[in-house]
């Protein structure tokens, strides 16, 4: 491209989102980061530069956006609104309280898309006022480290969030077992012992795995059984009979 035509270009967005008038500076700044090449020139651009200036300030914002268009440039930029804070929640005035949690693993230490996700659940419960729990999942013995429940809390802590609330989901396997079968007791879960690429099949397919179906005195008979081991570990899942036609059935 003519050199006056980059220019041009750069001076009409200038203009475009200072609302019409383009300054010499600014312009200068902006051919400088877009076009290296000119860098040590920019001394004797000067007077092109303010010719150009000149002749475009002269124009309507109407006109001045046209042009910018024909030479391709970002007369969009202007739209961008700068954005202070979080944006807010959908939905928010139908509940009586926001309430967000932060679940990690005590499986090792944070990383950064734990620190984001718990930052985001802790300022969304600050800006609506509500309620912030930490809740560690630690329902799998197996793979919960001691040492990584204090070290989460402190992260947390130099973080600057605070918790309200604090659980530990270990603690509450009663609850989840008396949910379970509430659930299962309602014909709102089933116990589902297919091996998991047959589940997955018939689940892609829109279609229930045979487990689904069975009435709920059979499904509490599953359950106990899966309690109590009979499948082998793995062996069978609680499922919840969520719509076949939603995009993530269970
Ligand atoms: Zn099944």
């Amino acid at each position: 491209m003519e050199l006056r035509e980059r220019i041009l270009r750069l001076a009409l967005e200038n203009a475009v989102e200072h609302g019409g008038k383009a300054l010499l500076d600014p312009v200068l700044r902006r051919v400088a980061g877009e076009f290296p090449d000119l860098r040590q020139r920019l001394r004797e651009l000067v007077p092109l530069v303010e010719e150009i200036l000149s002749e475009i300030n002269l124009l309507s914002p109407e006109e001045q956006r046209k042009r910018l268009e024909e030479l391709g440039g970002r007369a969009a930029r202007e739209k961008r609104e700068r954005r202070k804070g979080l944006p807010d929640l959908p939905n928010v005035e139908k509940y009586e309280r926001v309430v967000t949690r932060f679940a990690p693993n005590p499986n090792g230490p944070l990383h950064l898309g734990h620190v984001r996700a718990a930052l985001l659940s802790y300022e969304y419960a600050r800006m609506y006022g509500g309620k912030f729990i930490l809740r560690f999942e630690d329902t799998n013995p197996a793979n919960a480290k001691e040492e990584m429940y204090g070290m989460i809390k402190e992260d947390l802590e130099w973080l600057g969030i605070r918790w309200d609330e604090e659980f530990y989901q270990s603690d509450r396997l009663e609850l989840y077992y008396r949910m379970a079968e509430r659930l299962l007791e309602e014909g709102k879960a089933y116990v589902c012992s297919c091996r998991a690429e047959e589940f997955r099949e018939k689940r892609d397919r829109g279609l229930p795995c045979p487990c689904r179906e069975l009435p709920p005195q059979e499904q509490l008979e599953r359950w106990r059984e899966m309690k109590e081991g009979g499948y082998g570990e793995e062996g069978a899942v609680l499922r919840l009979k969520t719509d076949l036609k939603h995009p993530n059935p269970a």
